[in-house]
């Protein structure tokens, strides 16, 4: 099913505006993921689509049809939270039968439902168990299990992993992705951590401050970041920023740490020169043993290392840089050691630029 919002405004009854004028339009089978720090208004968002919070202001269509006034029974909406909320007392087959079973479907169709269910989930095996004889993970499939049940068109999720460990949690990663390909449910999940959105999103929607700070695909919001917040907060380590001015196709950094030209001409030149900008690139883009070749492209970076971090198969490196700070990767190989000063090289095609006072990127 496809859903629509339209300059939808929250209100609560204190006062406080938790969601402005949010616009978005959701495809057919489409795994939406509403990331955000916490109280950015992901709950908030999530529960007016469920039709547990009032809309202040603003259309929300499904199909088509306004629904704002729609009880949420009648949305064809299943939602999932991170907790499980399991009948401890019912078995797993119990548990996942109890809304059919109350909804009085027959036995015969209960009992196919139960069967097909598990087995998309991987659960057949446990279906006479009660929840507290399951892991962490288990639980959390046999509540997705009570929402895939009912083949509701809708699936709404709410921090559905975050109670599992991180092994289950990336486990469960690569289980919804497939339940999802196999159900084909439009889904919403909603989530802070920014790995789960660029893994399982068909698009993100990044947010803060009950705003959409940008809509896209994983690999647009992690190559073409549309400002300053976003480049910030997908990505991790998050980018580096370096504030600074460009003057006569020159950047000099705010605490004069950093002066070198930009390299740009024409038009490209003219959209920033004179300004107030911010350079941004990302940990990876660090190059430590540039090639001869390469030289013209590349900006000299340096700093000296306050902390890392072995991750086997790529160090993380932090840096002080003057009285500002950077995180840049490195292979395994590479040694690093405290205190030591790096010399490192960033492409002039890998930098991002902003507008320092919109914080919007600036496309060259
Ligand atoms: P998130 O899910 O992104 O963490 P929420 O949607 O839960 O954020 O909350 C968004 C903002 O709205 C927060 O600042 C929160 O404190 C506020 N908020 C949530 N529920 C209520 C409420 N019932 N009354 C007033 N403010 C609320």
């Amino acid at each position: 099913m496809s859903l629509e919002l339209k300059n939808i405004y929250k209100i609560y009854p204190n006062g406080y505006q938790a969601i402005s004028d949010f616009n978005l339009k959701i495809n057919d089978g489409e795994f939406i993921v509403l990331v955000g720090p916490s109280g950015c208004g992901k709950s908030t968002t999530l529960r007016m689509i469920a039709g547990l919070e009032d809309i202040t202001h603003g259309d929300f269509f499904i199909d088509g049809k306004r629904v704002n006034d729609l009880p949420p029974k009648d949305r064809g909406i299943a939602m999932v939270f991170q907790s499980y909320a399991l009948y401890p007392t019912l078995t797993v087959y119990e548990n996942m039968a109890f809304g059919l079973d109350l909804a009085g479907f027959d036995e015969d169709i209960i009992k196919k439902r139960v069967t097909e269910t598990a087995e998309i989930l991987g659960l057949t095996q446990y279906l006479d168990r009660l929840p507290k004889a399951l892991s962490g993970g288990q639980r959390q499939r046999v509540a997705l299990g009570r929402a895939i049940i009912r083949k509701a068109k809708i699936f709404l999720m709410d921090e559905p992993l975050s109670n599992l460990d991180a092994r289950q949690r990336v486990n469960m990663r690569s289980e919804l992705i497939r339940i999802h390909r196999d159900i084909g449910a439009t889904t919403i999940y909603v989530t802070h951590d920014q790995i789960e959105a660029m893994t399982m999103a068909t698009r993100i929607v990044c947010m803060d401050v009950g705003v959409i700070k940008q809509v896209g695909t994983p690999e647009e919001l992690y190559f073409h970041p549309k400002n300053l917040f976003v480049a910030g907060f997908i990505g991790d380590p998050p980018m580096n920023f370096i504030r600074g001015h460009v003057a006569d196709g020159t950047f000099t950094s705010n605490d004069g740490y950093y002066t070198f030209p930009l390299g740009l001409s024409g038009d490209a030149l003219a959209k920033v020169n004179n300004r107030d900008i911010v350079v941004a690139y990302r940990p990876e883009h660090a190059i430590w043993h540039p090639k001869a070749e390469e030289s013209e492209e590349l900006v000299p970076m340096k700093g000296k290392v306050e902390v890392y971090e072995m991750l086997g198969d790529i160090q993380n490196v932090y840096l002080n840089v003057g009285k500002e700070k950077a995180i840049i990767k490195a292979a395994p190989d590479e040694s690093v050691l405290i205190d030591s000063e790096i010399n490192y090289y960033v492409k002039k095609s890998d930098f991002h630029l902003f507008d320092a006072k919109t914080e919007e990127a600036i496309e060259l």
